[in-house]
């Protein structure tokens, strides 16, 4: 049995084989997010011991040396672990090369505030967000193809926020998510939650459409999602819907299929950015089925309505009368 020692100094972990049941424990833990500073150090980590044959990680408690104040969150699960349901339910993105990894919850008070977070009209500070992408050629999406970068839409004070995963062609064409026939359903599951859709604001992981719509690679998600993480910590919701496994794995940073992620409320914090308002300190993450899924497997649609259905008790929705639910 191997223990190593994380780059941030801040915690151990066994590794060896483990028991099946060692690692449903440890799955079960409460994720959360991680700085992708942090993030890419610990992969690094990570990586060296994959590529000396070792895969599983086991967490023990926090060493004494772990630092004042740092408590023990789960950020990303293992590939080999846990990937049981993968890629035959089309809803899962490129595995992390990641395994299991426990880290310090980051310090708020040590996250430098953004230019928006001193402007108190959300509208503005959107704005500015927007304004700091500019014409963005940070990752490889910029010369692939798109047409434009596809920002955000909707209520800057919404109580509730879909994220999804990238733009698509009508996407790419109009400049704003979710337009085409995967946008239709999402407006259909909207309205089923007794709202419309300029009530709640929507945005993608990557706001450059991938060529031929592929799923987005890694490291243009974690290019990407920052700006996205301050677009949530602006609009402050208090629950953001992930829809599909690149939504969610990025938001939540784990691992997980999306049967395992999906039924449960998870606590959200934007990753890197510090909120400036008191009274919001990250809100309710759920995790359901992507739209364009439900279109290619419409007998998943009940599975979503059920995920809706926890939201809209969340946020006291009441389903319109003569709705059936997101069935169509
Ligand atoms: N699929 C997404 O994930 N986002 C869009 O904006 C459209 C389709």
């Amino acid at each position: 049995m191997v223990v190593l020692s994380t780059v941030v100094h801040t915690a151990y972990f066994f590794v060896g084989k483990g028991t099946r049941a060692t690692r449903l424990l440890f799955l079960s833990a409460m994720p959360s997010t991680l700085d992708p500073e942090l993030r890419r150090a610990l992969a690094a980590r990570i990586r060296y011991f994959n590529e000396m044959g070792i895969y599983d990680f086991y967490r023990r408690p926090v060493s004494e040396r772990a630092g004042e104040g740092a408590s023990m969150i789960v950020v990303a699960a293992p590939e080999g672990i846990v990937s049981e349901h993968t890629h035959e339910s089309g809803e899962e993105m490129s595995p992390r090369k990641t395994a299991a990894i426990a880290a310090p919850v980051v310090d708020q008070n040590t996250i430098a505030l953004k230019p928006e977070q001193s402007v108190s009209d959300p509208v503005k500070a959107l704005k500015i967000i927007r304004e700091d992408l500019g014409d963005c050629k940070r990752c490889v999406l910029h010369k692939q193809g798109r047409k434009q970068i596809v920002f955000g839409v909707g209520d800057p004070t919404a109580d509730l926020m879909f994220v999804g995963e990238g733009p698509g062609a009508d996407e790419d064409e109009k400049g704003e998510p979710f337009v085409g026939r995967a946008g239709q359903l999402l407006n259909n599951m909207i309205k089923a939650m007794g709202i419309e859709r300029a009530q709640v604001y929507i945005a993608n992981i990557v706001k450059c459409r991938p060529p031929a719509n592929r799923q987005p690679e890694r490291d243009e998600c974690d290019t990407c999602s920052p700006f996205l993480m301050r677009q949530i910590a602006v609009v402050k919701p208090k629950v953001v819907v992930a829809l599909g496994a690149t939504a969610a794995k990025t938001l939540l940073a784990m691992n997980s299929s999306m049967i395992q992620l999906r039924g449960r409320f998870y606590d959200f914090r934007p990753t890197g950015v510090r909120s400036n308002d008191p009274d919001w300190d990250g809100c309710k993450l759920a995790v359901t089925y992507h739209p364009a899924f439900l279109l290619r497997d419409p007998r998943q649609k009940g599975e979503a309505w059920k995920d809706l259905q926890m939201v809209m008790k969340e946020l006291g929705l009441k389903a319109p009368a003569k709705e059936s639910g997101a069935q169509s």
